[in-house]
């Protein structure tokens, strides 16, 4: 985008015109030519050609039949002007036929190049008054400019046809939008899925502009997105001229992901310099090493060098071949164990290979967890790294099982004051004694209660046994309370489903501890006011 609006401005009041000329060039030998057709009697064509728009009758032209050549969408020849044609049927059912094209017309003009772009539609439609096609030549060509460009030396602009509706005149009326970024040119007015492929109009304009070298430079480029983005990588040129040198010396790869992507890996160029070498600030031998190949690997080959400037070229330059994906971790390892490139390499190939390197950066960070120190070699490569990873994963886990216990344990204390005993209904609430205690509940009373085991443990709510006294150890029935101590629950065995009702005993009980609970819950708010007022 060229920043100085009014730059801008000036640039788009110098746009220059078509000429009705080129337009009928363009219109002639761009748009799709047919000869129109319609039997006005066995075996008598009338027929219309949209190249030299004339009407003739087939049968006497210089006195030859040509019905053997009509067929709908065949193509043909005009028998008036020679020209190359499709036929179209029109009759009964079709009376008008339509036609899109879209075009971006190149026009040099001092230093910079214009680009206009066009829809232009060829419309047809017969008004019959006399014969089939009517008195005059009923062909009629559209043109819409919808988007613009000017490419200069100091940059290239991209404007947007809008449409604004002026209250004064009473009409819409059409202003160029100024577009932040240069993107091929989007014809799609029509819809999403209209067509966008677009014809471009004296391409050779180019050389007489500052892009003289840039059109042959794309065009010679392997890229498809180079070549795929033609008006963009011009735009480009404008921005970047030296562009030029990547694409010629085996670069071209950044200038193909930046148009196709929009990315370039977060590799830098100094536009600034015309030396390939400064652009990418690269010394001969990475130049060789680094060229043709892609944006992943420079840029991993970049980022190892940055982090360890020291390292062998040929060696860094495999390293971001063959991890250019997990670069980051790579390095992450380098961090954590200290050792040099090479050595992490040879032991990265040693165990798994390029899948191994997650696995040994997992490995040191549960080192790391475990306070162990991962610069000491013994423990940083050990000789079976995958069967040292499970060790340390169970160890892990043991200490993690520790401390959920642990904290069980604490929030036991606190639920002490939950448990109650009825002895006129035999029945009393147990707090569970560890999570596996929750688990084995729901196994053995078929409910889902094991599901609630992490959000018991966090205290997000509480699981209760409800047991006889004479059975304590025997599941019965299980009851979840909120932190606010209400029964949100109280379930049994296959959750009372399996012909086996709740007992009018069991909801008694609920009530009565319930009310258990109010009072343990209100005492608790009102010890928390004396405190308050204390
Ligand atoms: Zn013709």
């Amino acid at each position: 985008m060229i920043k100085d609006e009014k730059l801008r401005n000036s640039l788009l009041e110098s746009f220059p015109d078509l000429g009705y000329r080129k337009q009928q060039k363009i219109e002639n030998e761009h748009m799709p030519q047919y000869v129109l057709y319609t039997q006005v009697k066995k075996g008598v064509f009338e027929c219309y050609c949209t190249r030299c728009r004339r009407f003739y009758t087939n049968d006497i032209v210089n006195g030859r039949h040509f019905i053997k050549g009509i067929a709908h969408k065949k193509e043909g020849t005009c028998l008036e002007c020679n020209s190359v044609v499709t036929y179209l049927a029109m009759g009964k059912g079709r009376k008008s036929m339509w036609h899109k094209e879209n075009f971006a017309v190149f026009i040099a003009k001092e230093e910079n190049l214009y680009i206009r772009c066009f829809t232009v539609y060829e419309r047809f439609s017969a008004n019959g008054s006399r014969g089939y096609f009517g008195d005059s030549a009923p062909l009629d060509f559209e043109w819409y400019e919808v988007q613009r460009y000017c490419l200069t030396p100091n940059g290239a602009q991209h404007w947007d046809a809008r449409f604004n509706f002026n209250s004064n005149e009473n009409r819409w009326c059409k202003k160029w939008h100024p577009l932040k970024s240069e993107n091929d040119p989007d014809f799609r007015t029509g819809g999403f899925y209209a067509n966008n492929s677009y014809v471009v109009i004296d391409r050779e304009e180019t050389e007489k502009t500052f892009l003289i070298y840039a059109d042959k430079c794309i065009s010679q480029s392997e890229y498809p997105a180079i070549k795929g983005n033609y008006i963009k990588c011009l735009c480009e040129f404008a921005a970047h001229p030296n562009i030029e040198y990547l694409i010629k010396s085996g670069f071209g790869y950044i200038v193909s992901q930046k148009l196709a992507e929009g990315t370039m890996d977060g590799i830098r160029i100094n536009y600034r310099s015309n030396d390939v070498k400064k652009m990418l600030k690269l010394n001969k031998a990475e130049m060789s090493l680094l060229k043709d190949r892609g944006c992943g690997v420079l840029s991993a080959y970049l980022t190892l060098r940055r982090f360890d400037p020291a390292t062998n070229e040929n060696l860094r330059f495999q390293a971001a071949c063959r991890y250019k994906y997990c670069i980051d971790t790579l390095i992450a390892i380098m961090n954590k164990t200290n050792l040099s490139l090479r050595k992490v390499l040879n032991y990265v190939e040693k165990q798994e290979g390029y899948y191994g390197i997650r696995d040994w950066n997992d490995y040191l960070d549960q080192c790391i967890k475990l306070k162990y120190d991962t610069t000491d070699t013994l423990i940083a490569k050990p000789k079976d790294l995958h069967k040292a990873h499970e060790r340390l994963t169970k160890i892990i886990k043991i200490k993690a099982d520790e401390i959920a216990q642990q904290e069980l344990e604490e929030r036991n204390q606190k639920l002490k004051k939950m448990e109650y005993v009825d002895e006129k209904r035999g029945l009393q609430v147990v707090v569970p004694q560890s999570l596996q205690e929750i688990i084995n509940e729901g196994k053995r009373l078929n409910h889902c209660v094991g599901g609630y085991v992490e959000r018991h443990a966090n205290g997000k709510l509480t699981i209760l046994f409800l047991r006889t006294i004479e059975k304590p150890d025997v599941p019965y029935y299980t009851m979840e309370v909120s932190t606010d101590g209400r029964i949100v629950q109280c379930r049994g065995y296959k959750n009372n489903r399996a012909n086996n009702p709740k007992p009018q005993e069991i909801s008694d009980f609920e009530k009565e501890y319930q009310q258990y609970l109010d009072v343990l819950f209100g005492k608790k708010t009102k010890k928390q006011r004396l405190k308050i007022s204390a």
